[in-house]
């Protein structure tokens, strides 16, 4: 293993939602032997639990409370990252419609934002790590080595969402499309750590272009700025 290779850096990976972030954000993780961490799957996870206990996603305190009492794991499987909480695998469940319509609102929460926050800047403590998201960049890990706000057209990220849902969902493209829209104009024009590309952050358009292509470009960049970084310690 080459010197740039075992010296760890960690990558933040931002943009809208459908981007390809987390496809992507894995297969940089694989390709370095980094730790790939879905912080979007934590807010589902979070969202899941609220919509289970019926508090309503307007009540910070009772949410906040939820979320602090919440243990959340993050494990790496052969598809895609699994998720449990207090336990329980719950990974199947996050990515419903209904997950998908609240979950903007239980993520603008400042109790729900603290809370994650500091679970995800502990998991990047010993560096290493790629993690994907809406704040990474500019809020939880704003001195990243390295930082990718990844984006696509919204009809490009609504088709690639649409593949990733069950048949059976009952919900058009079209339909799909508009609440993608809605849900980065809820993400972005919130309050506290909205979704937003960072000053330093290098962005991609990966619309028509393929995971692999757009992954080994973050790959060469990572590998890129761990060499600087090396030169400059030397
Ligand atoms: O990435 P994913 O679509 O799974 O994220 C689900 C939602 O979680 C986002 O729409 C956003 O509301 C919230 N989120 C966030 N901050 C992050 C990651 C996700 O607010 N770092």
């Amino acid at each position: 293993m080459s010197e740039s290779q075992s010296y760890r850096i960690n990558i933040a990976i931002d943009g809208p939602a459908g981007a390809g972030k987390s496809t992507v954000a894995r297969k940089v993780a694989r390709a370095l032997q980094y730790i790939y961490v879905d912080t979007g799957a934590m807010y589902r996870a979070v969202t899941l639990k609220v919509l289970e206990s019926g508090l309503s996603t307007e009540d910070d305190i009772s949410v906040g409370s939820l979320a602090n009492a919440l243990d959340i794991v993050l494990l790496p499987g052969a598809e895609s990252q699994l998720v449990h909480v207090n336990g329980v695998d719950v990974t199947t469940q996050l990515r419903s419609l209904e997950i998908n319509r609240n979950v903007s609102y239980v993520a603008r929460l400042g109790s729900v934002r603290t809370r994650m926050a500091e679970l995800q800047r502990r998991m990047a403590l010993e560096k290493g790590v790629v993690m994907d998201g809406r704040d990474i960049g500019t809020h939880v890990l704003p001195d990243a080595e390295l930082k990718v706000f990844l984006t696509a057209t919204p009809k490009e990220r609504a088709q690639r969402r649409f593949l990733e849902l069950d048949p059976e969902a009952g919900i058009t493209l079209d339909q799909l499309e508009k609440e993608i829209t809605e849900r980065d104009r809820l993400d972005q024009e919130r309050e506290i750590a909205p979704l937003l590309q960072a000053p330093d952050a290098r962005l991609i358009d990966s619309t028509g272009r393929t995971v692999d292509e757009v992954a080994e470009e973050i790959v060469q960049w990572g590998l890129a700025a761990t060499r600087t970084i090396l030169a400059e310690e030397k």
